[in-house]
């Protein structure tokens, strides 16, 4: 288990880089939008933060 749940979160250096989200703060995301052909298998999901997963949007 990491010691924080939100790729990109992880990715900054804000407080909330080593933040663990409850499953409640969090959305699942497709690494490939649907739009592109992405499939919803696990492969193609990740979890962020409800934040970082609407600031991505559907790209
Ligand atoms: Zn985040």
């Amino acid at each position: 288990m990491n010691l924080r749940n939100c790729l990109d979160c992880a990715l900054q250096d804000g407080s909330n880089s080593t933040r663990i989200y409850k499953l409640t703060e969090m959305d699942a995301d497709h690494v490939t939008a649907w739009s592109k052909g992405g499939t919803s298998d696990e492969k193609n999901c990740q979890m962020l933060c409800r934040h970082h997963n609407r600031s991505k949007g559907n790209k």
